[in-house]
């Protein structure tokens, strides 16, 4: 199915249910208001003369209209690549350019960043056909004006196995972010492969902060309590103090947070200031999350355990998730496997750089080995946009995702994530996890966040550094946080460097960005 018919082709049986609520304004929207909405927003694109295949930018802060646009668009046979709301002019027209772009939808605060990037597009000879500003601007179409479409509904003859749905970029985490072409079927399967372990209720009460615009916030804030008919009630951006003051007006019951969310719900003292009895379960992904953060995190929210789940862009986005359901799963671990899904853990290399690209792959390993994983299934992307020779570094001749991502098994096929093959700091032949280091730092009290990378020596090794974030009020040195973390682990992962930071860089979806750690130790 297409994706917006996967999603909300039964909202006409959820009727006058809430599908959307404004955290801000509390305006709610209707499942029925919803899926007329969709089909209006698609006529209208159509007028404007959008046609199947037509690649369009979505480029806002989470609202309300935000799902109305991007279903509307794909209704419309559109590939809606997501930007961003972060984004600067520069990159903005860097992904215009990249994906090929003709149309450009985003909000009045945004308008100036999108004129910016339209200039730089026109200058380059291709010029994009027009910017819709969903609030309204002068000179622009509106979402007001694609509602009050007449025209009939487009009928543009998709065919879900081939047509891209999305393009979403990759974080850009570990290199430039790239387009990842996901077709109607592989999203619409991710969904149906996700039910089988994770559904939210029909009325649940969804808290949507983590951006639309990331995979991980379309699937599993917009995507999949839609297709469920769960309530999300959507906040533009993370504020804390607003965030558990919604929590309490709304009487929220599902959090799907990344881990920077869970680490403030875990130390920042204004938590205990709310009334956040009305949570069920709280899901986290996007990045490791320590295990005894999660469980002070629990303990605060009075949750039995926080679930996890791991996925990435080019697995359309989920292949593991721990059920709210389930009374005994393995503790720290990233869940199960959805149905349909083949799992490999095989050996890294030698030189600690995983198997890298298609060209051949380790040993496989058993359970409770740590390895690369590799993923196939009917998830796993078309391929990068317009890079065909990173489709085959990472997809390889038998199907096999390679996922750059260290983990293992235990006996019970629950999955644990160590870390990023690339992240890996290689100490005198040892491998040390960042992740590791970064865990044992947060459990210290005088430590707000941190974040680990290795600094390579004249001799080829590389030294696990430390930025550390204080605790309001701690005068820790770097003497106190070399001892505190040499107190714990084998010799080989002593954190050899500390500087303090006011913060640790991190991506709009809660990704530790350690290439500006990297471009800041280069830089002294
Ligand atoms: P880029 O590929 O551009 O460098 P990225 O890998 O961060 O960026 P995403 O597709 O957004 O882009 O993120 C997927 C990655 O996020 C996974 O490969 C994995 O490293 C990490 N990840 C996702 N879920 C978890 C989790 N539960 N625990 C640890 N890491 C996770
Ligand atoms: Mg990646």
């Amino acid at each position: 199915l297409p994706i917006h018919e996967a999603v909300l082709g039964g909202a006409d049986r959820f009727g006058d249910r809430p599908a959307l609520v404004d955290g801000v304004t509390g305006e709610s929207v209707s499942y029925a208001r919803l899926g007329a909405a969709v089909r209006r927003v698609a006529a209208g694109l159509a007028e404007a003369g959008v046609r199947r295949g037509d690649v369009l930018a979505l480029f806002s802060p989470n609202t309300i209209g935000y799902p109305m646009a991007f279903y509307g668009a794909t209704r419309a046979g559109a590939t809606v690549t997501t930007v961003s709301s972060l984004a600067t002019a520069g990159e903005l027209a860097g992904q215009l350019a990249d994906s090929g772009a003709r149309w450009l939808v985003t909000v009045s605060p945004f308008l100036a960043t999108a004129r910016q990037a339209a200039e730089k597009l026109a200058a380059e000879g291709t010029p994009l056909a027009e910017i819709i500003v969903l609030d309204g601007a002068e000179g622009h179409r509106s979402l007001a004006d694609l509602l009050a479409a007449s025209g009939p509904e487009p009928e543009p003859g998709l065919d879900p196995g081939t047509d891209i749905a999305v393009l979403p970029y990759s974080s850009g985490t570990t290199g430039l972010p790239k387009g990842v072409m996901l077709t109607h079927r592989s999203i619409a399967t991710n969904l149906a492969q996700t039910d089988a372990l994770y559904r939210p209720a029909v009325g649940e009460r969804v808290l949507a902060v983590l951006p639309f615009f990331h995979i991980y916030g379309l699937a599993a804030l917009l995507n999949q309590p839609l297709r469920c008919g769960a309530t999300v009630v959507v906040l533009p951006r993370f504020d804390l103090e607003q965030f558990c003051r919604t929590i309490e007006e709304q009487r929220v019951q599902a959090l799907i947070v990344a881990p920077p969310i869970a680490l403030a719900l875990a130390k920042h003292p204004i938590v205990d200031r709310f009334d956040l009895s009305s949570l069920e379960y709280l899901l986290c992904a996007a990045a490791p999350l320590d295990h005894e953060l999660a469980e002070a995190c629990a303990r605060r929210l009075g949750l039995p355990r926080i679930l996890q789940g791991y996925g990435m862009t080019e697995l359309s986005p989920v292949t593991h998730v721990v059920s709210p359901h389930e009374s005994d799963p393995s503790p720290g671990s990233v869940g199960r496997m959805v149905p349909s899904t083949e799992l490999r853990v095989v050996a890294l290399d030698s030189t600690g750089t995983g198997t890298g690209s298609n060209i051949g792959t380790g040993t496989d390993l058993g359970p409770g080995e740590r390895g690369e994983l590799l993923i196939r299934g009917p998830q796993v992307m078309k391929g990068y946009f317009g890079r065909p020779s990173d489709t085959a570094a990472t997809i390889d001749a038998d199907g096999w995702l390679h996922t750059g991502d260290v983990g293992y098994v235990d006996e019970r096929g629950y999955l644990f994530i160590v870390d990023r093959v690339k992240e890996l700091i290689k100490y005198k032949g040892y491998q040390v996890a960042p992740a590791e280091l970064e865990a044992l730092l947060l459990g210290h009290p005088g430590i707000a966040d941190a974040a680990v990378i290795g600094v390579a020596d004249a001799d080829g090794t590389e030294r696990p550094k430390a930025f550390v974030v204080r605790a309001p009020g701690s005068t820790l040195t770097e003497e106190e946080v070399t001892a505190f973390v040499a107190g714990q682990v084998a010799p080989y992962k002593k954190v050899r460097a500390v500087e303090f930071l006011d913060a640790v860089p991190k991506s709009a979806a809660g990704k530790i960005l350690r290439r500006e750690l990297r471009a800041r130790e280069a830089g002294r």
